[in-house]
Formats: C-alpha cells, sequence, structure tokens
C-alpha cells in the first residue's frame, strides 16, 4: 500500500483525494485468526505541511472471524476514521511534537501499518456471532443455535437433587 506524495511537493498547501484498496493476508490477534473476506479499502486525503505529511480518512474492511461462544465463522464489517501524520525519517527524533509521527523515506508512504494497526484497535474484545449467541453445549458439542440437545435440559434437575440431598429435611 505504497503511496508516492511526489505531486504534493510541487503544490504546497494542497491536498490530494486518496483511494486505495488492497487483500491482506490473514493474521493473528492475540491468539485469534482475524481473515479479511476481500480487500480493505481507504478513502481519505493526503496534505503536505513543509516536511509534515497527514493522511486522514476512512479504512473499510470485511472480516471473518471464529465466534468465541460457537466457533462459527461470522463476518464483521469495520469502518475506523484515522488521522496519521510522517515526518522525514532524518527528522524523526528531533522535534518532541513529532514524537508520535511515523517516517517516510524519499516521497513515499507504506499505508498498509497503519491500516492493519487501525483494524486491530477497532476488534472487539471479545469475539460474538451474536450478542445472545448461545453457544456449543459442552457435554454433547452441539451448536446450541441451530438444535436444541437433551442435555441442557435435564442439568437443571441433576443439579437440583444433588441439592435437596445436601439439604437437611425439614418436616
Ligand atoms: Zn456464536
Ligand atoms: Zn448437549
Amino acid at each position: 500500500m505504497r503511496i508516492s506524495f511526489a505531486q504534493l511537493k510541487r503544490h504546497p498547501g494542497r491536498t490530494l483525494p486518496l483511494k486505495l484498496n488492497r487483500s491482506l493476508p490473514p493474521m493473528e490477534v492475540l491468539g485469534m485468526e482475524v481473515e479479511f473476506s476481500g480487500p480493505a479499502e481507504v478513502d481519505g486525503e493526503m496534505g503536505l505541511n513543509e516536511t509534515v505529511l497527514t493522511v486522514s480518512g476512512q479504512i473499510r474492511a470485511d472480516l471473518v472471524l471464529s465466534c468465541g461462544r460457537c466457533l462459527e465463522k461470522y463476518h464483521l464489517p469495520l469502518e475506523v476514521s484515522f488521522v496519521e501524520r510522517f515526518v522525514p525519517a532524518a527528522h524523526a527524533s528531533d522535534d518532541e511534537d513529532l514524537v508520535e509521527c511515523r517516517v517516510y523515506r524519499e516521497d513515499e508512504v507504506d499505508l498498509e501499518p497503519v491500516v492493519i494497526e487501525n483494524i486491530i484497535l477497532a476488534l472487539p474484545m471479545q469475539y460474538l456471532c451474536s450478542l445472545d449467541c448461545r453457544g456449543i453445549c459442552p457435554d454433547c458439542g452441539v451448536n446450541l443455535n441451530n438444535q436444541e440437545c437433551h442435555c441442557l435440559r435435564e442439568e437443571p434437575d441433576a443439579r437440583f437433587s444433588v441439592l435437596s440431598k445436601l439439604l437437611p429435611r425439614n418436616n
């Protein structure tokens, strides 16, 4: 996802529209597989102020994740706004103001790390195909979203009968 901003150097003070899309390989985030169902898209603009390049816009991607409860794959469309500043590699550490900037070399920046980092930051804490996903039965392994099983229905009774044995009878 390399972009050249040589054009901006010839027209200082202008902003240029930016439209990119790129297929990204699957990645692992905190031990969970994250796949992309199609290319990630960037829609935004870039502008050069002296040597500082500012790139901003929206990142759009459709992710395929595995639900933490039922283990089925599901789609999560993401849209993230971002603003990133880039400075020439040689100046990166000079100015405290620019500490959080990324660096560029020549007249090119690579937006792929920006896209990946912003997607990772936007991932949910827990992957769930739906908030009321019923998960899989721990006893028979059936996906309870698709099918009922008998294990769950018997469980409360079993627990109750154990309890009733422990409780002192009061007659
Ligand atoms: Zn689920
Ligand atoms: Zn079951």
